[in-house]
């Protein structure tokens, strides 16, 4: 059989992980596919920017319990995919199972995180709960006066700026080309898609994966114009992706007070400081990065200076060691936010072509998180013969996560949904590892 080609438009995280998994899946077994990722700058958009937290438990908000299972999945695929990255790439991507320290700086800052503690207790999850002196001597060099907090083991970090660099690596290794150019259209032909980029002429594949996140191009939004013929609904969605700005700093100790290493936290430390989240997030490079706003204020990419202000303020009064750091840059991301907050994930297109049109955007608040599994999720699909699974696979009503919701028949005219703990089963890295992918089973919407 000849190769498949796919084109992946967009080299963020997941448009990155979304390439190395194909590459690497063509490498290792029979499917043999050859891959294309078209980014004028891959790894430069808000990927660059994230602050690397993997962290399903503390990253849980009210109305987004049901999405729980799918960011505990991710998290636990991280250590081995970023495994699997480092092993082809050669390069480090500084994953650290650091676990999470959640702290409130006063009273009422802790009524507030015993209202995240019982959603979490009613979501059968079982956060430590910590007094002040506990705190200190978890991480000693926090603040003498916070009010309490909570200890979640399992939430981790990794540095998304190595990992991507370690993803574009491992990618090139494993043959896959990029094309740094910007893609303007997809026009829809008989066996695929053409790709209409913008100093190319226009070239044709089986199959195209569109990840532009929430970028920019020449001051428009970058989504690329795609063919009739997708599901109006996730048009809908797709056309509703807001950017919702967020700035971050980052610290570090130079190498001449490196001595000072073992000073920082050693846990990600996120805190309530007045009704205000912050977060800081210690590297072992000594990089400390310290975010976030949340800011919805469509394509705006400029840092103010009440946001480095708040965030050293807010920082400091957790960790007042941040005073003795290197101020080393300011930077602003835009996540991808849907209607739901929940990503958009899965084939948009008519089952009857030969090549599918994918969309793996809309990730929000958990790209870095849920790029290994986003990542699965789609080779899987490519190389599987049962398209009629994983419509738009994330989308609440085809996860049967929402009893109320009715599941969407329209993609794909199938009505198979997932259940959750089948998704789990089919991650499992050994069983996907072994190049045996299991079925699935399919429930009748
Ligand atoms: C301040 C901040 C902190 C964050 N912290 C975390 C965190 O701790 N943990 C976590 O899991 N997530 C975090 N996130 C969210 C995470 O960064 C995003 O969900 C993720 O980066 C989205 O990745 P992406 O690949 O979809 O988008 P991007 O990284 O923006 O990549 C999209 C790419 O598409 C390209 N592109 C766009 N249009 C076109 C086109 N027409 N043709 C060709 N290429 C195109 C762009 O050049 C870009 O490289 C954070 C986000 C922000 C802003």
């Amino acid at each position: 059989m000849p190769p498949i080609d796919v084109a992946i438009v967009g080299g963020g995280v997941i448009g990155l992980s979304i390439a190395f998994e194909l590459a690497e899946l063509s490498a290792r077994t029979s499917c043999e596919l050859t891959v294309s990722v078209f980014d004028p700058e891959p790894g430069k958009g808000t990927s660059r920017v994230a602050a690397g937290m993997l962290a399903p438990v503390t990253e849980l908000h009210f109305s987004e319990e049901k999405f729980l299972p799918v960011t505990i999945a991710a998290s636990a695929m991280y250590p081995e995919f970023v495994e699997r990255v480092e092993a082809a790439s050669g390069l480090k991507a500084l994953y650290s199972g650091s676990g999470t320290l959640t702290v409130a700086k006063n009273a009422s800052d802790m009524a507030s995180l015993s209202q995240l503690l019982d959603l979490q207790e009613s979501c059968g999850l079982l956060p430590g709960r910590m007094t002040p002196s506990a705190i200190r001597s978890a991480e000693p060099s926090l603040s003498t006066s916070l009010a309490g907090g909570f200890e979640t083991p399992t939430d981790h970090q990794v540095d998304p700026r190595l990992l991507v660099i370690a993803m574009l690596g491992a990618c090139e290794a494993l043959g896959v080309r990029f094309v740094q150019e910007t893609v303007a259209k997809i026009d829809k032909f008989d066996d695929g898609y053409e790709v209409s980029a913008s100093r190319k002429i226009p070239s044709r594949f089986q199959s195209v994966v569109l990840c532009t996140g929430a970028a920019l191009r020449d001051g428009t939004p970058a989504m690329p114009r795609v063919p009739s013929g997708i599901d109006p609904s996730i048009v809908e969605i797709v056309s509703s992706i807001r950017p919702v700005k967020g700035q971050v700093i980052r610290l570090g100790l130079p190498d001449s007070r490196s001595a000072f290493l073992p000073r920082l936290p050693r846990a990600v430390v996120r805190g309530l400081v007045d009704g205000r989240s912050v977060y800081i997030v210690p590297r072992a490079s000594g990089e400390v990065v310290v975010g976030a706003t949340s800011e919805d204020l469509g394509f705006d990419l400029n840092p103010t200076g009440g946001a480095v202000h708040q965030l050293l303020h807010d920082a400091r009064s957790i960790l007042p060691m941040i005073d003795e750091l290197d101020f080393r840059e300011v930077s602003v991301g835009l996540r991808p936010g849907t209607p739901d907050n929940f990503p958009v994930v899965g084939p948009i297109d008519q089952e009857n072509s030969c090549g599918r049109l994918y969309i793996a955007n809309g990730h929000y608040r958990n790209g870095i998180l849920l790029a290994p599994l986003t990542a699965r999720l789609i080779a899987w699909h490519m190389n599987q013969d049962c398209p009629k699974l994983f419509p738009a696979l994330f989308k609440r009503s085809h996860l049967n996560l929402d009893p109320d919701s009715t599941p969407d028949t329209s993609v794909d005219g199938g009505s198979s949904t997932m259940a959750l703990c089948d998704l789990a089963d089919i991650l499992s890295p050994s069983r996907y590892n072994s190049g045996q992918i299991p079925k699935v089973v399919a429930q009748n919407g």
